[in-house]
């Protein structure tokens, strides 16, 4: 572990770059939201991040003020045309040490190209090897809602992966599919690959439905459960709007000290050994 020598408060580096998908194959639960303010909260600490946006509905760009240019080159480009990484990623505007390699609808028609292409799951993990990540302490994968070709290819390329739950009723429904998929990942195409983190959202305190499904998830899945909740917050939702994460749009909200502190507790989770080597 190192620091770098710059900030107020700056985290340690991994001692390598950790890779990240954020996957859920239910739609809404708060993949995209959570991996744009965990990307921006790493980045006011220190770190340097890489955030790709893997869903055609480019989500994750929007929020991270990337412009829709109408030739704009994005993630297709890489996992169809064999584009790099370096010349497709972005900085992100008003927050240093931040790219994004953006999605647009293209991506739409990747899953179906990608399918009649040699090592079809494998694309996005090829891209990142030609990467020099060692300029990078994360990247975050933003996958789509679905289990398809473009989650593999961010499961084929992650070590961890970080899963979102909305603590809402059904929260568990289709949980198990998804751990299938990890594990059926793992066994075949990538044996690194481990559920390292579970972030429960949009919590809302004043519900005996949503402390129940906490507890719910904490009991299935322990220690994996980050302690910090993310609650329901106004501003969370508004900030994408203004191309922004939470973190700059509002600061001092409760969302987004939320994710400040889920960020932390990722940061040094690596630290202490606990879940990465
Ligand atoms: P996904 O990427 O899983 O589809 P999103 O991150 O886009 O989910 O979140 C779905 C919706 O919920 C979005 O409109 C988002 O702004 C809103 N949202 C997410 N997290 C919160 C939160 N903590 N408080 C309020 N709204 C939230
Ligand atoms: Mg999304």
């Amino acid at each position: 572990m190192s620091v770098r020598g710059y900030g107020e408060d700056t985290w340690p580096r991994p001692k390598s770059c950790r890779v990240i998908g954020v996957a859920n194959q239910k739609g809404g639960v708060g993949k995209t939201t959570t991996t744009v303010n965990l990307a921006a909260s790493l980045a006011m600490h220190g770190q340097r991040v890489m955030v790709v946006d893997l869903d055609p509905q480019g989500n994750a760009s929007t929020a991270l003020g990337m412009e829709r240019e109408q030739d704009s080159r994005s993630i297709y480009h890489c996992l169809v045309e064999d584009a790099g990484l370096r010349d497709l990623a972005r900085p992100v505007p008003d927050i240093p040490n931040l790219w994004c390699v953006p999605a647009t609808i293209d991506l739409a028609g990747a899953e179906i190209e990608l399918v009649s292409l040699v090592a079809r799951e494998a694309r996005l993990k090829r891209a990142f090897a030609a990467y020099d990540s060692s300029e990078l302490d994360y990247i975050l994968i933003d996958c789509p809602p679905s289990l398809g070709l473009l989650t593999v290819n961010a499961m084929v390329a992650a070590e961890e992966v970080l899963i979102p739950i909305q603590c809402e009723y059904y929260a568990l429904e289709g949980l198990g599919q998804l751990l299938r998929n990890v594990d059926l990942v793992k066994s075949h195409l990538n044996p690194t690959l481990d559920i390292s983190t579970i972030v429960l959202t949009m919590y809302d305190g004043r519900t005996r439905l949503a402390s129940q499904v906490a507890d719910e998830v904490r009991q299935h899945f322990g220690d994996l459960v980050l302690k910090t909740l993310v609650p329901r917050s106004v501003r969370v939702s508004e900030a994408p709007s203004y191309g922004q994460s939470v973190m700059t749009y509002d600061p001092g909200s409760t969302g987004a000290v939320a994710y400040m502190e889920a960020a932390r507790e990722i940061a040094y989770r690596a630290e202490a050994g606990a879940v990465v080597q």
